[in-house]
């Protein structure tokens, strides 16, 4: 296990179609952060058929929720495996993952800097899902699951904003705009921490 003493990690939170996984990798270039996805982790393990992918592809392919031990398990051995700063993308994703990665950190000794929540109306959600639908291969940009994804997050996910609220980490990003105008926006709420 690397010393992680110091390391401080960002977290991306949004609904599916925010845009989390394009900022998450523009900042982790700009800031030479690790991208950590644990969607791409879970696809990765879907794709080269694993036990654990194949254990998971049904929740994947239907817009489930993956168990919060299976994901929690898997951030931590990435978050541990490296002495660099981390965006998280995808996670936590209910209250009990976003209290064991506090858990995590303490026991680390690494902190959480900020929660950046992208924001985006519903509608734009639903169109910019459609449009991701028509190029993307994910068995899961369908519109069956597209619907069912963002009923998961609005039941699920959402309250995880209010547990960061709580502790003052959230910081609000509108992301209804281009891409560059989002960055700018992350950039500035970045800069004013
Ligand atoms: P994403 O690429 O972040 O949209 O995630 C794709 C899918 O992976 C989700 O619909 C879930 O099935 C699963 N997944 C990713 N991250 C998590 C998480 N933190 N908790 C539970 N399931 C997850």
């Amino acid at each position: 296990m690397k010393n992680q003493n110091n390391q401080q990690h960002i977290i991306i939170f949004g609904a599916p179609g925010a845009g989390k996984g394009t900022h998450a990798d523009l900042i982790a270039k700009r800031y030479g952060m690790v991208h950590l996805s644990t969607g791409d982790l879970l696809r990765k393990e879907v794709a080269e058929q694993t036990p654990l992918g194949k254990f998971v592809q049904k929740e994947l392919d239907q817009g489930n929720l993956v168990a919060d031990e299976i994901v929690i398990e898997m951030v931590e051995k990435a978050i541990t495996g490296t002495d660099r700063n981390c965006i998280l993308d995808g996670f936590p994703r209910t209250v009990a993952q976003a209290k064991a990665l506090d858990e995590m950190m303490k026991r680390t000794g690494q902190h959480i800097r900020c929660v950046l929540s992208i924001e985006v109306p519903r509608e734009e959600l639903i169109l910019r899902l459609e449009q991701r639908s028509l190029i993307s291969h994910r068995s899961d940009d369908n519109e069956a699951t597209i619907l069912h994804r963002l009923i998961e997050y609005e039941t699920k996910s959402k309250n995880v904003i209010d547990y960061y609220k709580a502790d003052g980490r959230l910081v609000p990003v509108d992301a209804s705009d281009s891409i560059e105008n989002t960055q700018k926006n992350i950039r500035n709420a970045l800069s004013q921490l």
